[in-house]
């Protein structure tokens, strides 16, 4: 069952601090909490994807080898912590972008659950066991999308987001951060 079973992880806000668009590698801030959030997950079974929507490629504010880079430099500092995320993806369009390739409608732009499809094709999670865990109503909306459970956390715009809650959509859970959305995963599972 466990393994079955995913998180799929907002990045911005949620595993790293918000900073805007993150055109850097050396801008990214885990929170605190984050490495032991993402091991917990780890030793419990569950598969860790991250999904995060990055527009900025399409806007031309920076490339995807810069995403690359900052993912790169994430896994770096959570291997430092004994955690990892699974699978790093990420949607790189926007339908009002400037980059031709990128400047289009998607299916894998949160909340269209492209992504979470990959998932299911690449690692056989069923998506009807899992979590989707983020900052945003984006993010519950995913989880809704696709059957999952949906954490809101209050870090990154979570604070703000959680009291402008769109009609209709209630998160599963709302808590202050990631370790405590591991912890109620992991309790809820
Ligand atoms: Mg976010
Ligand atoms: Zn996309």
């Amino acid at each position: 069952m466990a393994g079955n079973q995913a998180v799929f992880l907002d990045r911005d806000g949620t595993l790293i601090e918000e900073v805007g668009y993150l055109d850097r590698p050396e801008r990214v801030a885990l929170f605190p909490w984050s490495t032991d959030a993402i091991r917990a997950l780890n030793r419990a079974g569950l598969r860790v994807i991250m999904v995060t929507n990055q527009s900025g490629i399409a806007r031309g504010f920076f490339t995807a080898e810069v995403v690359d880079a900052v993912h790169a430099r994430i896994a770096a500092v959570l291997a430092e912590g004994g955690a990892a995320v699974d699978a790093y993806y990420y949607c790189p369009h926007h339908p009002d972008g400037k980059v031709r390739e990128y400047a289009r409608v998607c299916d894998c732009r949160k909340p269209g659950r492209g992504l979470v499809d990959r998932a299911v094709r690449e690692f056989g999670v069923d998506p009807e066991q899992s979590f989707a865990v983020g900052d945003r109503w984006l993010d519950v909306a995913l989880a809704r999308a696709v059957g999952a459970k949906g954490v809101l956390v209050r870090t990154g715009y979570g604070a703000t987001e959680e009291h402008q809650p769109p009609a209709g959509l209630v998160a599963d859970a709302v808590v202050n951060n990631l370790v405590e959305a591991a912890s109620w995963v992991l309790m809820n599972r």
